[in-house]
């Protein structure tokens, strides 16, 4: 039995959407791009759609979107995949980091509104919220709070009453990563729809995959006008081929892409279906480990994606080895995530500590992600949990 960290569902219906295409002459957007957008559309409500090619495309267009520019803060957390910052960092603005809650890893709201409060009221009390240095780019260029970008971590959206009234109040823009929650619903409504612009995203680990591939749903109809434009180069409406109203990007998805991600969207409710069985099975069998603590979901999610399973290891036990020891015996695991503020370009760029952001640097040094996929038989999920028994008995026995 050889266990993988994940593995995309993908069926012959699926490859042979892909052949269908590649029979065509029409290989860049197309039908296909179009009718995935619908797609989106008709699951999310949302008025307008735009398949880029990855999640981090998507997101930085938001960031254009939101004519985030030098200086600019934009407020987001650490415990993140780095796309949610670097985004952010591409138009050299800056990112300032408020902590997770520490059930969901989520934005902590009663950080987020001190942290904008104190910001606007400047001096001494904005000062505190800001990193130790700030690259030479940005210093006296630094402007206020335009924006804020929640992350709905590991299929859970965030919690989105508490940011919207807080940012109605100061006028801000709202970026939902929803990158890893295709599917996942707040209060009853779909992630992607909470903020002003929403974000998935398709690597082969997602919920649903296109190899690489993204998508910004939105109901703003200026900013999804822009955000076209800006993927395909910069050609606005009524643009030729070799006119380009705006600075643009090649953010285009491929019909092929397209093709697989539209025929995975007929099959989005069974895929998600088998995900959450695979959680539920962990969950069971994980039930009987006393030094790991499962996945915790709170009341505002009415509906979770399984996007990852990851556990969390009591404070008694070294994660590292533990991982060590299961990967050893052919389980692969993975710390998730290591803390955005500690990766070394962040280090050298803005002088961040160890000790800056407690709870995401405890979340990430007891998470583990297991191996998870919707395509894991029980037998695996058992074999993974009495493997992690295991090296729990075993490491007891060194220390
Ligand atoms: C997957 C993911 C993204 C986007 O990743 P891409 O590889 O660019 O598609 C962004 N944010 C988070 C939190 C993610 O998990």
């Amino acid at each position: 039995m050889k266990i993988r960290m994940s593995s995309p569902d993908l069926t012959d219906a699926d490859r042979q959407a892909v052949m269908d295409v590649v029979n065509t002459p029409n290989l860049s957007m197309g039908p296909k791009i179009d009718a995935f957008e619908k797609a989106f559309c008709d699951l999310t409500g949302a008025k307008h759609a735009i398949g880029v090619n990855s999640g981090t495309a998507g997101l930085h267009l938001c960031v254009r979107a939101a004519d985030i520019g030098v200086g600019d803060i934009v407020i987001t957390t650490p415990f993140s995949f780095v796309a949610s910052t670097n985004v952010i960092l591409f138009e050299k603005a800056v990112p300032v980091f408020v902590d997770v809650d520490p059930l969901t890893g989520n934005i902590d709201t009663k950080r987020l509104e001190q942290a904008v409060d104190d910001l606007f009221l400047g001096g001494d009390a904005a000062l505190k919220w800001l990193p130790r240095q700030l690259p030479l780019v940005n210093r006296g260029a630094l402007k206020s709070v335009k924006a804020v970008l929640p992350v709905d971590v590991f299929g859970q959206p965030a919690d989105y009453d508490p940011i919207n009234a807080i940012a109605s109040r100061y006028n801000l823009t709202v970026i939902e990563d929803s990158c890893e929650a295709l599917g996942g619903e707040y209060k009853g409504k779909p992630a992607g729809m909470l903020g002003d612009y929403g974000v998935f995203a398709f690597y082969p680990n997602k919920q649903i995959t296109t190899g690489e591939g993204g998508m910004i749903i939105t109901d703003d109809d200026r900013a999804a006008e822009f955000m076209r434009a800006l993927r395909n180069q910069g050609r606005a409406p009524g643009d030729t081929w070799l006119q380009h109203t705006h600075l643009g990007y090649n953010y285009r998805l491929d019909e092929m892409s397209a093709a697989l991600g539209l025929s995975q969207m007929e099959r989005l409710e069974a895929l998600l279906k088998s995900r959450a069985q695979v959680a539920e099975w962990y969950a069971h069998h994980l039930a009987q480990i006393e030094e790991v603590t499962p996945p915790q979901l709170v009341e505002n999610t009415t509906q979770v994606s399984w996007f990852v399973y990851v556990i969390r290891v009591d404070k008694s036990i070294n994660r590292d080895r533990l991982a060590q020891m299961l990967e050893n015996d052919g389980v692969p695991v993975r710390p998730y995530f290591a803390p955005i503020h500690l990766q070394p370009y962040m280090v050298n760029m803005f002088g961040y500590q160890h000790g800056d952001y407690p709870v995401t640097e405890d979340l990430g040094e007891r998470s583990l992600a297991l191996p998870f996929s919707g395509r894991m038989t029980e037998e695996e999920v058992v074999t993974v949990c009495q493997r992690i028994a295991d090296a729990l008995v075993a490491a007891q026995k060194l220390d």
